[in-house]
């Protein structure tokens, strides 16, 4: 069954990169594991699926060690706790949801000496809902400053979960305005658009997404999570 959905999401994303005329290979598809029990991941990773993403800080590093044998690349992709960056720093290789100064700074010093700096995305809330989380896109130059100087952070762009819409053109409009403003900055380095999920998939690609972050298409539906770590 994953298997199967991993192959339509794989054709689907190659389609869309055709009607946009960006090369096949130019989003990179993120299986979103959270909830999900690690033979679920075995499973996609049998499939050739190498990127896989997590929300729960704790959840993530128990299937980690279940699957320590596996050459997967972790990525965090949930809200941040203060009292969690010394695990996320040490069990992932991305964090896409930084929406402090304050956080990057605590992932920067307790990243382990001997790994590689970590790769990390600013969340920008860009459909200015007060009670998402997420940095406005006033403040994303500024932020962008002060963690490009952090050295064992790599900053690599942005990341954004928009409102949901099930209408196509209103789903385009916010990432077009974030691909804007992140043009602006002029920083080649910001080669990262981590946009569209299982629900606006074309959209996402569309608009420039090089990592989409797909669950619900991949693995079914979840239960809810009782903690939230
Ligand atoms: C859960 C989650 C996803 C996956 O969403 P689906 O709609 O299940 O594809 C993507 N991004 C983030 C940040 C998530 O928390």
């Amino acid at each position: 069954m994953i298997s199967q959905n991993l192959k339509l999401i794989r054709q689907q994303i190659r389609d869309y990169c055709g009607i946009a005329k960006r090369p096949e290979d130019a989003v990179l598809l993120l299986a979103v594991s959270k909830t999900k029990p690690a033979e679920d991941i075995a499973e996609a990773y049998r499939a050739g699926q190498r990127h896989f993403g997590e929300s729960y800080c704790q959840e993530a590093v128990k299937k980690q060690a279940e699957l320590g044998a596996y050459d997967i690349t972790w990525h965090f992709i949930g809200p941040i706790q203060s009292n969690k960056t010394k695990l996320i720093a040490a069990h992932f290789d991305w964090v896409h949801s930084i929406d402090s100064f304050k956080n990057a700074k605590r992932l920067n010093d307790q990243r382990p000496a001997g790994l590689p700096p970590l790769n990390v995305c600013l969340q920008v809330n860009i459909s200015g809902e007060a009670s998402k989380s997420g940095i406005g896109l006033d403040e994303l130059p500024a932020l962008c400053e002060q963690v490009m100087l952090l050295p064992n952070l790599r900053l690599r762009g942005v990341m954004a979960i928009p409102a949901p819409e099930s209408d196509f053109e209103r789903q385009r409009q916010p990432y077009r305005a974030l691909v804007e403003a992140v043009k602006q900055l002029a920083r080649p380095e910001l080669d990262t658009f981590s946009f569209g999920m299982s629900g606006d998939l074309k959209a996402a690609v569309l608009e420039g997404a090089t990592i989409v972050r797909v669950g619900t298409a991949l693995f079914g539906e979840r239960a809810p999570h009782a903690d939230r770590g």
